[in-house]
């Protein structure tokens, strides 16, 4: 039952990245806490302290929102034509590029990530993202609309103002993307909450943004704790729009805390329990090998993770076995080292959550694989776990586990699969994976979900939409979609004299 991994848990490896920004950015500065308090952030690999961090709260909230506002208000940001917005955006992507190296390295300190995927996968996905929107800057434009009567009517995307963001430690510099890339492209000013776990990045890749010659004030950057700064900006009178991403319990606070202060717009992207269904055509081996990246990926923390494999019963046990080798094989070690494919989660708070979801996974009846406990003695290390026997009842199948947990689950036929799938309050992804079209087209077009990824997962693309069906978020990010989030539209509407009857 033990994880084979020859991976030994020694000494961490020194990342050799100094860690230069810890204050709150505000106006284009680096400044304590109106409070002078800091907060630990921690090496996930040790649960050591890797900085002491300014925590942020309502005053820095403020004083935030104010110089964002004027940023706004003043310019020179939305008074900059689109085409120098976007250079800024362009080049800031050539500064990510530059600096891959040590953002790479504090996003692994700080996250737990492997360095590997931080730098070869992750900051390449971070670049794409700023020039994907940089190239919508001077491209966004409204319609002219015929209407009854002699009206000239005209539509304006405007920017919004001020948008207040929150985002998850799972991938701190993509979520910073993600976030901050559509709204600068549409010329909103922006205060962005990073979360408690990963400060660290978003600092440093904040400072290169000003580099690149993004005005001050235009986005200002806050570390610090979700009830006491980021609520304080969910529930600012002077925050135009609200854009998070994190639990669906957190999302639900945020969105009431909107809605009472001054019914600012809403954008979520929360939790899911994505099933994967392999059909009973499907290749094995690929299908395996895809199921497990769909779950284990980044230790399992994504929201998209395919954490209900459905397999059919013709193809069940022979996929068990291979599934539970190829979590056996998986490399769980320092992240820093060459070749890890998994290093430790985030922090204790997850960890000891993730071992009671095994637990509880055992207790119920469903059969462990191979896993089911930490491995080593230090930091957050747990082992690739494969459960089979699962059934859709039992609390590993119904709650986000969010670790390196899968469980698999037995089917007949599609419709009974699509009926299973579906019976969850969440809707953010689905895998397919078969070799038939028509399963493919029947599939796809039945389940419930805001991307079905068919013989492939993951797939971020920065020109496809992403958001949840269901109590798995509101709205879309990314791709032109992603726009909508960032702008008003302004009906503009004047009389033609000359056509008066
Ligand atoms: P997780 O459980 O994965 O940490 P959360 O949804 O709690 O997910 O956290 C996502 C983000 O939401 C973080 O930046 C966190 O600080 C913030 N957050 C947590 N609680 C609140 C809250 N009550 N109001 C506003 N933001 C919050």
């Amino acid at each position: 039952r033990k994880h084979s991994t020859a991976a030994v848990l020694e000494e961490p490896i020194n990342p050799g990245v100094s860690v230069n920004h810890t204050q709150l950015l505000i106006n284009g500065k680096f400044v304590d806490a109106a409070s002078g308090k800091t907060f630990p952030t921690l090496d996930p690999r040790t649960g050591e302290v890797i900085a002491h961090v300014a925590e942020g709260d309502a005053e820095d909230v403020n004083r935030a929102v104010s110089a964002a506002r004027k940023a706004f208000d003043e310019g020179p940001w939305p008074k900059m034509t689109a085409y120098e917005r976007s250079m800024v955006l362009f080049r800031f992507a050539d500064l990510l590029e530059k600096h891959t190296d040590e953002l790479a390295a504090l996003e692994t300190l700080d996250n737990g990530k492997p360095y590997e995927q931080a730098a070869k996968i992750e900051l390449p996905m971070v670049a794409r993202m700023f020039r994907y929107y940089a190239g919508w800057a001077d491209k966004i434009h409204g319609l002219t609309v015929p209407a009854d009567g002699p009206h000239q009517v005209q539509t304006l995307h405007e920017p919004i103002g001020v948008a207040g963001q929150i985002i998850p430690w799972n991938f701190p510099l993509l979520m910073f993307a993600w976030k901050i890339a559509p709204a600068l492209a549409c010329g909103n000013s922006v205060v962005l909450k990073t979360a408690e776990q990963t400060p660290l990045s978003a600092l440093y890749a904040a400072k290169l943004l000003h580099e690149a010659g993004l005005p001050e004030g235009v986005l200002n950057v806050i570390s610090g704790f979700g009830p006491t700064a980021g609520a304080a900006l969910a529930s600012h009178m002077d925050v135009d729009k609200l854009a998070f991403t994190g639990s669906t319990d957190t999302g639900k606070i945020v969105l009431e805390l909107a809605a009472r202060s001054n019914l600012k717009p809403v954008t979520l992207e929360l939790g899911g329990k994505s099933p994967f269904i392999v059909c009973e055509d499907a290749d094995v081996e690929q299908a395996v090998e895809l199921a497990h990246f769909a779950l284990f990926f980044n230790q399992g923390q994504c929201c998209c993770a395919g954490s209900r494999t459905y397999v059919h019963e013709s193809v069940y046990d022979e996929f068990i076995e291979k599934a539970k080798a190829r979590a056996m094989r998986r490399t769980v070690g320092d992240p820093f080292k060459k070749g890890i494919e998994q290093g430790p989660q985030i922090d204790n708070e997850q960890f000891e959550k993730i071992l009671k979801c095994i637990r509880s996974g055992m207790e119920s009846g469903a059969t462990l694989e191979t896993g089911g406990g930490q491995l080593g003695s230090k930091g957050y290390y747990i082992q690739p776990t494969v459960f089979s026997n699962v059934k859709d009842d039992m609390h590993i199948a119904q709650e986000e586990i969010f670790g390196p947990v899968q469980s698999i689950l037995k089917f007949k036929d599609l419709e009974e699969v699509v009926q299973r799938a579906n019976n969850t309050r969440y809707g953010l992804a689905a895998g397919v994976f078969t070799r038939s079209l028509d399963t493919a087209n029947t599939l796809t077009r039945a389940l419930r979900a805001g991307t079905v990824w068919v013989n492939c997962f993951d797939v971020f693309d920065a020109a496809i939409p992403f958001g949840g069906y269901k109590m798995s978020g509101i709205g879309r990010e990314k791709g032109e979609y992603g726009l909508k989030n960032y702008l008003q539209v302004k009906a503009v509407v004047t009389p033609l004299k000359s056509l008066a009857r």
